[in-house]
C-alpha cells in the first residue's frame, strides 16, 4: 500500500489492518507515520495545551490508574471546585507561558446541578481570553452538553481508556458504553471531541489495537487523540503493574497517526519520565500536540522551560494561537469578576 492510500481518513479500519501497522519493522512504520502526518499537518509545529485540576479527588468512579478516586487511598488533597476567578488567572498565566487550550478537569462522576453554572463561567471566560477551552467533567446528559456548546466549549475530554475487552479489568463503576453515549451527546452539541486511552495498564498489545479501532470508528474522528503512558501512582491498583516498552508506546502514537490522519495526536500523560530521545521519537511518529505545564491535573509533568528547551533542540513551534493584547485579556478577567459578582454566581471553594 503507497503513503497515498492512508492520507484520507477511513471508517473502517478493521483489528486486523491495525495489527499489520503494529507489526511493521519499527523504521518502516515511523517513516509511514511520519509521511502521513506531513501530508496532513506542518511538520515542526505542536499544539499546546495546558491543564488544570478545577475539582480535584474523592471521585465515586473506580478507575484503577486513577489518584484521583475515592476508592483509593493516595493521600491526595481533596479540594472542592475551584473558584471561577482563580481558574481565569491560571488561564492567563498558561496563556502567557504559550498554551493555546486550557483545558479543566474536575473528578465527578457527572457535573452537579450546583456546579455546573460555575464551569459555564469558567468556559466563557476562558474563552473571552482568547484560548481554545475543554473540559473534562465525566458523563453528561444532552442538556449539558448543549449548554457547554452554547457557553462556546471547544472541546470535551473523555477518553476510552482501553479496549472495550480489557475495560472490565480497569474500571467497573462506568460502562463502555456509557462512555460512548456521552461522547455521541458531546459530538451532537456540535463540540469537538477529545478521546483517546492511557498505554501501561497490564494491557496486551490487541488491546492497544483495540482501543485505536474503536477511536477510529468514531466518524469524524476524535479532533484529538491523547495517547497517556500511565503514570503509576502509590496506592492505586496499578502502582505495580509491569512498565510498557517505550518502543510499544511510540509505536501506538504512530498507528494512531497513521489509521486518524488529521486528528491531532497528544502526546499527554507520562511524558515526565521519558527522555528527550523518546519524545523525539514520539514527535517523529506523528505527535503533535503536547501539555504544558508543572501538572497533569495531579501528577507531575515537564516544567514549561524544559519542554520550550527541547522545542528548541528539535526545531519545533507552538501552533500559533490568536493574539489578544494584555489590556484585552485583564479587561476579559474583571468583566468575569463583575459578571460573577452581580449574578452571585461566585462559588466559595474554601466553604
Ligand atoms: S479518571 Fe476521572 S472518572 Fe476515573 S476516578 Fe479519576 S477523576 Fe474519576
Amino acid at each position: 500500500m503507497s503513503i497515498t492510500d492512508y492520507s484520507t481518513p477511513r471508517f473502517d479500519w478493521t483489528s486486523a489492518e491495525i495489527q499489520a501497522l503494529f507489526d511493521l519493522p519499527f523504521m518502516d512504520l515511523l517513516f509511514k507515520a511520519q509521511s502521513v502526518h506531513r501530508e496532513n499537518f506542518k511538520p515542526n509545529q505542536v499544539q499546546v495545551s495546558t491543564l488544570l485540576s478545577i475539582k480535584t479527588g474523592a471521585c465515586p468512579e473506580d478507575c484503577k490508574y486513577c489518584p484521583q478516586s475515592g476508592h483509593y487511598n493516595t493521600e491526595l488533597e481533596k479540594e472542592k471546585l475551584m473558584e471561577v476567578q482563580k481558574v481565569l488567572e491560571e488561564a492567563k498565566a498558561a496563556k502567557d507561558k504559550g498554551a493555546t487550550r486550557f483545558c479543566m478537569g474536575a473528578a465527578w462522576k457527572h457535573p452537579s446541578k450546583k456546579d455546573f453554572p460555575y464551569v459555564l463561567e469558567m468556559v466563557k471566560g476562558v474563552k473571552n481570553l482568547g484560548l481554545e477551552s475543554c473540559v473534562t467533567l465525566g458523563t453528561l446528559t444532552d442538556d449539558q452538553a448543549k449548554e457547554l456548546s452554547g457557553a462556546g466549549l471547544d472541546y470535551y475530554n473523555h477518553n476510552l481508556d482501553t479496549s472495550p475487552e480489557y475495560y472490565d479489568s480497569i474500571i467497573s463503576t462506568r460502562s463502555y458504553q456509557e462512555r460512548l453515549d456521552t461522547l455521541s451527546r458531546v459530538r451532537d452539541s456540535g463540540i469537538k471531541l477529545c478521546c483517546g486511552g492511557i498505554m501501561g495498564m497490564g494491557e496486551e498489545q490487541k488491546d492497544r489495537v483495540g482501543l485505536l479501532r474503536q477511536l477510529s470508528l468514531m466518524t469524524p474522528h476524535p479532533e484529538s487523540v491523547p495517547i497517556n503512558m500511565l503514570v503509576k501512582v502509590a496506592g492505586t491498583p496499578l502502582e505495580n503493574v509491569d512498565d510498557l516498552d517505550e518502543f510499544d508506546f511510540i509505536r501506538t502514537i504512530a498507528v494512531a497517526r497513521i489509521i486518524m490522519p488529521t486528528s491531532h495526536v497528544r502526546l499527554s500523560a507520562g511524558r515526565q519520565s521519558m527522555s528527550e530521545q523518546t519524545q523525539a521519537l514520539c514527535f517523529m511518529a506523528g505527535a503533535n500536540s503536547i501539555f504544558y505545564g508543572e501538572k497533569l491535573l495531579t501528577t507531575d509533568n515537564p516544567e514549561a522551560d524544559q519542554d520550550r528547551m527541547l522545542f528548541k533542540k528539535l526545531g519545533i513551534n507552538p501552533e500559533q494561537r490568536e493574539e489578544h493584547s494584555d489590556e484585552a485579556v485583564v479587561e476579559a478577567i474583571e468583566s468575569q469578576a463583575r459578571q460573577q459578582a452581580e449574578s452571585k454566581m461566585f462559588y466559595d471553594a474554601s466553604a
